[in-house]
């Protein structure tokens, strides 16, 4: 049995229990053993630190506020059996620089690229918010920029595209496969392959070959740290109960992981519903995918009997991946975290009720962990407290969701 209160994986290997590890080509090994050796190097070194938390100040705007959301917390007591909720708190990423936490990450890494001297980044993205990130942080750390995009997905949020282009980044169009993130990403590690002299490949979420999942998670930890910080010093205790929602799980992974050793705090991660269970319709490998190896490492993935990964669907383009990152299959396996899912229609309620009781307009992303939140919290007694990840603004899905709002008021035919 793992040790679920481990604080000290990945491993040597770069295994988290059976999961992690680095199935990459030939040609790969030498360029993750040096970013290893140079991420080892800067982690221990008080002058990155200094420049990073910096950077994270001055440009990020962090730390960013706990605060309390009292009329979500109203709305969870008013379908509550005893008429009493939980106090739902919120860990405000939303209002990071580009309005989600994936910044927190890419600015990290950019500073790694310039330690290691390298000139250019390269990143893949699907809705367009890590390239977003990644074209941010180039532009203001002086380096070349390119990002991989399925030209579905550039199609899909062109706005994010001439946001990349507006900071100088270089926006390449990918025309294989289903034309979204799995394949953007596929081409950008082929283009690592042959330009890692001169380039680092900046990983948007906890996924990947090691050291990506720890360097990733590492940098997203700034989340939990803050938060469990702000915690102490304002209600002076722990939350009883973090959720977070799961994509690639970045945003989860960096609230979860400085609460892994807190045994009464409960953590919580939630999954891409989808519009049904069955395959294709939901974007879920931790509830419904097996162990397997997808973009280099092993984990949860969704695929068919042959090993072939699967289609996947989520209304929110950043939970709509296959693979999941190898920490959360060991926590799950663990039972440090509970995963579970939440559909299309719960997460978009959860947008509109966020939108009407706080005057904060979540991503359909952080819909999911919202939505949840609330049904856990109606559950629970008003002395107890849940901290929900708030990963994202919602801006960039207004079109998406009152799209989706309209179609839904129509009668079935
Ligand atoms: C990308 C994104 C996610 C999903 O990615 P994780 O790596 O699972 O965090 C969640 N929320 C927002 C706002 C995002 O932009």
């Amino acid at each position: 049995m793992p040790n679920p209160t481990a604080t000290t994986l990945p491993d040597a290997r770069g295994r988290f229990g059976a999961y992690g590890g680095a199935f990459v080509p030939e040609t790969l090994v030498g360029a993750l053993r040096e970013l290893a050796q140079a991420y080892d190097d800067a982690r221990r070194d008080p002058a990155f630190q200094r420049e990073l938390d910096r950077t994270l100040a001055d440009f990020v705007g962090r730390p960013t506020p706990l605060c309390f959301a009292p009329r979500l917390t109203e709305l969870a007591a008013s379908r509550s059996k005893t008429g009493g909720a939980a106090q739902i708190w919120l860990k405000r990423e939303d209002l990071c620089h580009t309005g989600a936490h994936k910044i927190n990450n890419t600015m990290g890494q950019a500073l790694l690229a310039k330690r290691m001297g390298r000139t250019r980044i390269i990143a893949e993205t699907g809705a367009g918010q890590h390239g977003v990130a990644s074209a941010t942080a180039a532009s203001r750390m002086g380096l070349s920029c390119d990002v991989y995009m399925g030209s579905e997905d550039a199609r899909r949020q062109r706005l994010n595209v001439v946001r990349m282009r507006l900071m100088g980044a270089r926006v390449i169009e990918v025309d294989s496969g289903s034309r979204t993130l799995k394949d953007a990403t596929n081409e950008a590690m082929r283009d690592w392959m042959g330009s890692s002299d001169t380039t680092l490949y900046i990983i948007g979420s906890v996924v990947g070959p090691h050291p990506f999942p720890m360097i990733v998670r590492d940098f997203q930890s700034v989340i939990g740290r803050e938060a469990r910080e702000q915690c102490l010093r304002e209600w002076n205790a722990l939350p009883d109960c973090v959720v977070a929602c799961v994509g690639g799980g970045s945003n989860a992974a960096g609230i979860f992981h400085p609460f892994a050793q807190d045994e009464g705090v409960a953590l919580v991660g939630v999954e891409a519903g989808g519009r049904s269970t069955n395959a294709g319709d939901h974007a879920a490998p931790l509830a419904f995918g097996s162990p397997g190896v997808l973009h280099g490492s092993m984990s949860y993935v969704l695929q068919d009997e042959h090993g072939q990964t699967a289609d996947v669907h989520s209304c929110s383009a950043g939970l709509d991946y296959p693979g999941v990152g190898p920490e959360h299959a060991y926590w799950k396996d663990a039972g440090r975290v509970r995963y579970t899912h939440v559909g299309d229609d719960a997460a978009l309620d959860a947008f509109v009720a966020m939108s009407e009781t706080e005057g904060i307009i979540p991503a359909l992303e952080t819909s999911h962990a919202l939505a949840h939140a609330i049904d856990l919290a109606a559950t629970m007694q008003p002395d107890q407290r849940v901290l929900v990840n708030l990963s994202g603004r919602g801006d960039k899905d207004v079109d998406e969701a009152a799209r989706l709002l309209e179609a839904r008021q129509k009668p079935a035919q």
